[in-house]
């Protein structure tokens, strides 16, 4: 089957990755996935990080006895037993529970251990206009196979200081990922979060990310901003929290530029 983008009814699977913690990665699978289904975009949000974090950005209380992607991964169970429907117009997630941890050793011996993701999603082809891969903080094997299901990236980075570190590492996998198993993998875009615009630093941090990653920037800035902090200890993306926030405004933003560019 022939890929091609900004086709109707075809699914666009963004895998939300940076190996670095705290960058916003989570609070972007949340907000993104909010405002794309909010501008009428069926999306499902895959929580792949163990911490388990979008999903109770969701409200999704994680309980043990609780399926999650892992029962997917390595149980064989269908990607459509596993979807739960969330609070946000026209946006689901597959969960994740602590029982995810034991994925990256279970993988280690598993047979298709870098492709499990994404033949989890083959039935979901078509059903959804977007689905976002929240990622663990890691290169591991969890983080491989959402270089191999996904067809473009979203690099979330922290305006801040070491900003630019580790990401070396990161294009260096995703070019291999790229060059074994996923040939058509792009980047689609460079995000900036947490930007505090009255420091100097965060304005020469992304002066610096734009001069090496140019266009892919996106144009939307995330800014730092308590209510973006604050929405998930009441499960609910910036959207519902606080719809005329700065932040819902910028997530909103956000949603316009991903789907023009994919
Ligand atoms: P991890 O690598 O641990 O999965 P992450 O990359 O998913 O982290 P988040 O959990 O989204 O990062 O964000 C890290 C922390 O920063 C969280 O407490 C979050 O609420 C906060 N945060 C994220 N974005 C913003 C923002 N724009 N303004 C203020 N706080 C933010
Ligand atoms: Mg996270």
């Amino acid at each position: 089957m022939i890929k091609t983008k900004n086709q109707t009814n075809q699914t666009i699977t963004l895998a939300i990755i940076n190996q670095k913690g705290g960058v916003g990665k989570s609070t972007t699978s949340v907000n993104l996935g909010a405002a794309l289904g909010e501008q009428g975009k069926k999306t499902l949000v895959v929580d792949l990080d163990p911490q388990g974090n979008s999903t109770s950005g969701f409200g999704i209380e994680k309980v043990a006895e609780m399926r999650s992607v892992y029962d997917g991964l390595m149980d064989g169970v269908s990607a459509n037993d596993l979807i739960l429907p969330t609070e946000e117009k026209n946006v689901d997630i597959i969960p994740a529970t602590i029982s995810l941890a034991n994925a990256e050793p279970d993988l280690a011996a598993a047979i298709s251990r870098e492709t499990r993701l994404k033949k989890l999603f083959e039935p979901l082809k078509g059903a959804y206009d977007y689905i976002l891969i929240d990622c663990p903080p890691s290169l591991g094997l969890l983080t491989i196979n959402s270089l191999v299901a996904a067809d473009e990236l979203i690099v979330p980075i922290q305006s801040e200081f070491y900003a630019l570190e580790g990401l070396s590492k990161l294009i260096e996998t995703m070019k291999l990922v790229k060059q074994l198993l996923n040939p058509s993998l792009e980047i689609q875009g460079v995000l900036l979060t947490m930007y505090d615009s009255r420091t100097s630093l965060a304005r020469q941090v992304a002066d610096e990310v734009r001069e090496f990653f140019k266009e892919k920037v996106y144009k939307t800035v995330i800014p730092r901003s308590v209510k973006l902090a604050e929405a998930p200890s009441f499960g609910e993306s910036i959207l519902l929290y606080s719809p005329r926030s700065t932040g819902a405004e910028t997530y909103r933003s956000l949603a316009k530029e991903v789907i023009k560019r994919g």
